[in-house]
């Protein structure tokens, strides 16, 4: 991919905007872009450049991310929205064409990772909590001020905020930029000794940026990171490059399958509510380690009839009026609602699953169903909207509620202690 029209190649301590940014190393890359850790020069601080392909269509894509980014990232008080802001961007020639850079605020590791280090087992409920309202709080903002749909929103596109800020603390950060690129590198494409290790000193730098045991390379996470205790979990939500304006909409075909609502595999049009679908089973996968809903082709039906069917055996029958009212509906459906090609479900509420499999205590469960399952409504104008969840009582008192209740009881042993001592 990295020919005309595809990404574009940099080294650490590249240059952009006139100088202004300097590569430091890669931090991941998606389908259009690499995205690198860059020092911008004028603010002293880390930022994440993002570099796209450069052939037209990832250009407009480009254009189009940009748009929607500036506009979220216009406004008074729009750091504590829980979505990433956009800096700068520009354009970068280089030897496979012009490319649309965008700089963003520097984040750290996506949930997905986060829920790597739990091995899979799912993160403690009060960080759950925490981060189920940062998600709640960036799509209300979304939605309510801005009428924008993300729809492709899943853990990779949720990103942890570092909880030390490098550039106001270098010394306890230890992190030191790369300014200039190391003697005897400049035969292009072949990396030199010193890059090498200047790329692992960055490594090692940015590991340490990320903050209390979040780090962001490795496979695996170090000893310190197996506790998730300690971490300071706030998030935002990131990648804008499939977002929309609900009254001006793309594509047909949005969301990544796991995440995807129901009215979009029937193609019966959709809004804001698509975004609260993925939302609870990002919600569910924190919570559990694993994903809500994962469809396969099989014998005789299509990944399609299989996801819808998966719905159906957690949530009960989907209403016939939904079922038949979609453009694909007759691909699934027949007249009276019923998948045609998958016939026995196996049904298992929501609340049940908890319990058996994931081994909830009971009234976890029901709490955490009771905050779930209104939101994987199959009628997508039932589901509460981000602003309404952000009211439900399962997200109150995230950080307080253990020490409150721990308090109480102290409380209640000393009264007894009293009563008995007679003091
Ligand atoms: P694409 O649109 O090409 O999929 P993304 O916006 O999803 O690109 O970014 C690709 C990857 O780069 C992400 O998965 C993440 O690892 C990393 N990344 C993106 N934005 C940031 C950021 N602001 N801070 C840190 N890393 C980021
Ligand atoms: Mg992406």
């Amino acid at each position: 991919s990295y020919r005309k029209g595809g990404y574009h190649a940099v080294r650490v301590a590249d240059q952009f905007a006139g100088g202004r940014y300097i590569a430091q190393r890669k931090l991941g890359w998606g389908q259009f872009s690499t995205v690198w850790l860059a020092y911008d020069t004028t603010t002293s601080a880390y930022v994440a450049l993002k570099i796209q392909k450069s052939a037209a269509q990832f250009v407009q894509a480009a254009l189009h991310e940009i748009d929607i980014l500036s506009s979220i990232s216009d406004g008074v008080d729009v750091n504590s929205k829980c979505v990433v802001q956009l800096i700068d961007h520009f354009k970068h020639t280089g030897p496979n064409g012009q490319h649309l850079c965008m700089v963003l605020e520097f984040l750290g590791d996506s949930l997905l990772r986060l829920i790597k280090y739990s091995r899979y087992k799912g993160l403690p409920m009060n960080k759950v909590r925490e981060i189920c309202k940062c998600i709640l709080i960036g799509l209300d903002y979304l939605h309510r001020e801005h009428g924008i749909i993300h729809t492709d929103l899943k853990p990779e596109n949720v990103l942890l905020i570092s909880t030390i800020d490098p550039a106001k603390d270098p010394v306890k950060s230890g992190v030191t930029p790369i300014l200039e690129r190391p003697e005897g590198n400049i035969n292009g494409g072949v990396t030199s000794l010193i890059e090498k290790k200047l790329k692992r000193r960055a490594r090692r730098a940015v590991a340490k940026i990320s903050g209390r045991g979040v780090s962001i390379e490795g496979t695996e996470a170090p000893k310190s990171e197996r506790n998730l205790d300690g971490i300071d979990v706030r998030c935002k939500v990131v990648d804008f490059g499939n977002a929309c304006w609900a009254d001006k909409q793309f594509a047909e075909e949005i969301q990544t399958r796991q995440y995807r609502a129901p009215e979009v595999i029937l193609q019966a049009g959709y809004s804001f509510s698509v975004d609260m679908w993925s939302f609870a089973c990002i919600a569910f996968e924190v919570a559990t380690g694993d994903m809500l809903f994962t469809p396969k082709v099989g014998q005789g039906f299509s990944e399609d009839e299989d996801h819808l069917a998966l719905m159906m055996e957690l949530l009960g029958k989907m209403p016939r009026k939904i079922a038949t009212t979609g453009a694909k509906s007759k691909d699934f459906f027949d007249r009276h609602g019923d998948l045609k090609r998958i016939r026995r479900l196996k049904f298992w509420p929501l609340n049940k699953l908890l319990v058996d499999r994931y081994k909830f205590p009971e009234s976890e469960a029901r709490e955490f169903s009771e905050f779930i399952l209104p939101l994987l409504d199959f009628t997508p104008e039932k589901r509460p909207t981000a602003q309404q969840c952000l009211q439900h009582p399962w997200l109150k008192g995230s950080e307080s509620a253990p020490n409150d209740s721990r308090v109480e009881k102290v409380a209640a042993e000393m009264s007894k202690l009293k009563i008995k001592t007679g003091k």
